[in-house]
């Protein structure tokens, strides 16, 4: 059977945690989306590792983690990342890369850097990566797969192609230094080197894998609120976030996916622009962002403070909804436990109207958060395994919250770890 774990929010739920965590019973962990502009972090027992590329199932060896087609693929990052894990103990994953999956291109990135410096003030916070244009190029159909690296007379021939076009918008609109064709030749020529051993029909393998009855987990990179289509546009991500999006850049049937684990964070965190109502600044804000997380709100692929806020009911439900939620992961409310009272945003008012729908984007932007103070619990619920055995309030602030967005929260977070998890 096929399980996802996505994101509710903005990102930096904890996806990485709860993805290492299940992966324990799961056969195959598969990166369906994005690229290496975004991290998760994981802690266990070899140590903390803050991944992009490589999915969270890569320390255990029952496992084989999976690049899906729909990811954005840096060939160097990702060979360093599996450097970093096994430098560090970690036994050399099995692994497995799409030969349908994209080449993020040297050039991808510096057209990301060039957009950001020419846009100024108007820049979308981009982490630099180069996502927008490699999933420009991919639907321009401009791109190149993995496979193509294997088809040296018709790659060449394609580079010259593409690197017309760039060269005319590097010379005319940034004003940079020209592509040449023979140089970014040799260095797919690395590439293909470096990917060969692992290259392979990613859905042939899940299809035979789902008929062993194994147990392919999906795991998703940051959340409903960064989807391209669903999402905070034009503040979002170049690719769909979704748990549906899965069954596309895993290549596996849709009604395979039977549970969606949809991780939800006990307050707010947002990188980059864009709305974000419950948003908090000041003195409060900075407390909860040295507080929070595991050593603070700071992006695990950028180190840029993140912004911080109450928890939002109305995106959170809507979030959820997207997804398809079957189950909520509500994760690191042990980082809650200083506040006498917690508000939490329970509607929207956008031009004097109350709201609980979650809305388009330049009503996102007016609207003002309706608060609902909840009593805080004052102690540190680290190390508690029973739902039961959590201060009264602390279970109150939970059955609240699932009440709002209208989903059972099945797991709760209280800690970094593996091992810090409460199942109800
Ligand atoms: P992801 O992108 O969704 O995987 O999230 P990130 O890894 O960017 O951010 C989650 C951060 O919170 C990481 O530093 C995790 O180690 C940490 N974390 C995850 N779950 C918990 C939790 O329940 N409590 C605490 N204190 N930290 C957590």
């Amino acid at each position: 059977m096929v399980k996802a774990v996505v994101g509710a929010n903005w990102g930096d739920e904890g996806k990485g945690k709860i993805t290492d965590m299940l992966a324990k019973d799961a056969d195959i962990i598969v990166r369906f989306q994005g690229g290496a502009n975004a991290g998760h972090t994981i802690k266990n027992n070899y140590g903390k590792f803050a991944l992009h590329t490589l999915p969270s199932g890569v320390f255990y060896d029952h496992t084989t983690s999976v690049i899906g087609n729909g990811v954005a693929l840096n060939v160097p990052i990702f060979f360093n990342e599996l450097k970093s894990i096994t430098d560090k103990g970690v036994p050399k994953p099995k692994i497995m890369i799409s030969e349908r999956a994209q080449i993020v291109m040297p050039y991808h990135i510096l057209f990301d850097q060039y957009e950001e410096e020419r846009l100024g003030g108007k820049a979308f916070g981009s982490t630099k990566s180069g996502i927008a244009p490699f999933y420009s190029d991919k639907y321009a159909k401009i791109g190149f797969q993995v496979n193509e690296l294997f088809d040296e007379a018709a790659l060449k021939e394609k580079l010259k192609r593409v690197i017309e076009v760039k060269n005319v918008l590097l010379e005319h609109l940034y004003h940079k230094p020209l592509l040449d064709a023979d140089e970014l030749f040799a260095t797919l020529m690395e590439y293909k080197d470096m990917v060969a051993p692992y290259v392979g029909d990613v859905s042939a393998f899940i299809d035979k894998a789902l008929k062993e009855g194994k147990t392919v987990l999906l795991e998703g990179q940051l959340g409903t609120l960064k989807d391209t289509d669903h999402g905070i546009y034009p503040m979002v991500t170049s690719s769909n976030t979704l748990a549906a999006y899965g069954a596309v850049g895993a290549g596996l049937p849709p009604y395979e996916i039977k549970q969606i684990i949809t991780v939800c964070k006990a307050y707010s965190s947002a990188v980059g622009g864009g709305a974000f109502v419950s948003e908090l600044f000041g003195d409060e804000a900075e407390e909860l962002r040295r507080r929070g997380g595991d050593g603070g709100e700071y992006g695990a692929t950028t180190g840029r403070p993140r912004r911080v806020g109450w928890f939002d009911c109305v995106a959170s439900r809507y979030g959820c909804r997207l997804q398809g939620t079957t189950d909520v992961a509500f994760t690191v409310l042990d980082v809650l436990g200083y506040l006498d009272e917690i508000p939490v945003c329970v509607s929207y008012e956008i031009d004097g109207k109350e709201t609980k729908d979650f809305p388009v984007t330049h009503l996102l932007e007016k609207a003002k958060p309706v608060f609902k103070t909840l009593p805080g619990w004052k102690c540190d619920i680290t190390g508690i395994r029973k739902y039961e055995e959590l201060p009264e309030n602390c279970r109150k602030y939970i059955e609240f919250i699932e009440g709002e967005i209208g989903y059972p929260i099945t797991m709760v977070s209280n800690g970094p770890s593996r091992e810090d998890i409460i199942y109800r």
